[in-house]
């Protein structure tokens, strides 16, 4: 597989987040968005057979592991290294674009699914049938640019019945939208919307690899 970075640190995101995890970050990426704070895995990266990863993951005390990229879908055998990683008695993450189908990945494998808002300019590509095939510990994830993403994401929240299937997380594009607003349009909505923020960009430099 190629991959671009292993690291432990603390969980940023999800319903995980400020959970010590090891992250295991795959090359490549089929989108471009407008936000991308991951450039660097594009095309970056070391080839490293599965056994060779998970040894690497044994090596620190943790038993949670997100697979995350880039789009770690892009890569046929990151089903295969979820499968190894529960064997090895891993809580086993797996963060996608949501442009790929996510239903290769089995339980207890949790889903966090990114629905691209317009204002990431992939929105086109998203993969819809994901979001009838969630299970109640996936994560679908907004990242938002503005009010007008708000919106559209409410429609789209509402149009596939999201919060009675998982978990909705919104988060504002760090340094684009500010917490304070949306959390206010989120109170305003009385809905169970979880906000986020990217907790290891507050903790370290937010350009800092590695975190
Ligand atoms: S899906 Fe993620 S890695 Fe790919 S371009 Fe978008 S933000 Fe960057």
């Amino acid at each position: 597989m190629k991959v671009n970075e292993i690291f432990y640190s603390i969980q940023g995101e999800s319903t995980f987040a400020g959970l010590p995890c090891v992250f295991v970050r795959l090359t490549g990426c089929i989108l471009r968005c407008s936000y991308c704070d991951t450039k660097y895995a594009y095309e970056e990266g070391e080839e490293k057979s599965i056994d060779e990863i998970i040894k690497i993951v044994n090596s620190y005390n943790c038993n949670l592991v997100e697979i995350t990229g880039g789009e770690p879908l892009l890569q046929s055998e990151t089903v295969e290294l979820t499968n190894k990683l529960v064997e090895n008695q891993k809580v086993v993450l797996v963060e996608t674009n949501g442009s790929l189908d996510i239903s290769v990945l089995k339980e207890p494998v949790v889903r966090i699914v990114d629905i691209k808002c317009p204002g990431s300019k992939e929105h086109q590509k998203m993969f819809w049938d994901n979001l009838r095939n969630l299970r109640p510990d996936d994560n679908v994830k907004f990242v938002l640019t503005d009010r007008y993403d708000f919106d559209w994401a409410l429609i789209i929240v509402e149009k596939f019945e999201l919060l009675d299937k998982a978990n909705v997380l919104f988060s504002p594009a760090f340094k684009i939208l500010e917490p304070e607003k949306l959390s206010n349009w989120i109170l305003k909505t009385s809905l169970p919307i979880r906000m986020q923020l990217q907790l290891h960009k507050y903790i370290w430099h937010p350009n800092k690899r590695g975190v």
